[in-house]
């Protein structure tokens, strides 16, 4: 499928820093737009339906399966997460850039279906570094952090896969490396012919 915005998908291990630098590209660039999950967990802190997530119950998951309404979900930390196709479809092919936050499952089946996505794994510095994170951040119990652990070992091992890799050891340089592949990608050939077709007819190149 081919659409006139751009499709940046990233996926990380818990405690690697994904929601944090996505929230900063959102924030510094306007062109970029969230997609917004469902998912059957419950709602977090602050969170709010419609912002975070749409937080819906097992059965109208079950529902939303059956009507095809996702391009891809998953079962991540025993809990179902999907990406609605007309969430996305509706914001590339009015010429946004959009940005997933999911993990690697749905990164890997969403390059599937749109083959121009652009994936970008988020490592952490070190085992070490990941561990105190998630304990500095208060949210999970102390066994939840064993489990999150464990699963990033496979969820590591998943980053080769993907098209870019970005070591969160600075949050700053983190979040230039982002900045720098989402610019990137804008100027790719066939990404600057659809942005600056008056210049490109006006060169008479086709
Ligand atoms: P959390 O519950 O901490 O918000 O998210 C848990 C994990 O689910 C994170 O890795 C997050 O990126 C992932 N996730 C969130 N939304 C989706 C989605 O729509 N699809 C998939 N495959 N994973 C998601």
């Amino acid at each position: 499928m081919d659409y006139p915005g751009n499709l940046f998908v990233v996926a990380a291990p818990s405690g690697a820093g994904k929601s944090s630098l996505v929230k900063a590209l959102l924030e510094l660039d306007s062109h970029v737009l969230p997609s917004v999950s469902h998912t059957t967990r419950p709602p977090r802190g602050q969170e709010k339906h419609g912002r975070e997530y749409f937080f819906v119950p097992d059965a109208e998951f079950d529902q939303m399966v059956q009507n095809d309404a996702f391009v891809e979900w998953a079962n991540v930390h025993s809990r179902r997460y999907g990406t609605s196709k007309k969430m996305i479809e509706d914001r590339i092919a009015h010429g946004s850039d959009v940005i997933l936050e999911i993990d690697w499952q749905g990164a890997l089946q969403i390059k599937r279906i749109f083959a121009n996505a652009v994936l970008i794994f988020i490592l952490p510095p070190s085992w070490d570094e990941l561990r105190s994170r998630l304990e500095r951040r208060g949210e999970d119990s102390p066994e939840v952090i064993e489990t999150r652990l464990k699963n990033a070992a496979d969820e590591l091992a998943q980053a080769k896969e993907f098209d870019f890799v970005i070591i969160n050891e600075l949050f700053e340089r983190a979040l230039f490396d982002l900045k720098a592949v989402v610019h990137a990608q804008r100027l790719k050939y066939q990404a600057q012919r659809r942005a600056r077709a008056d210049t490109f007819a006006a060169l008479g190149i086709l």
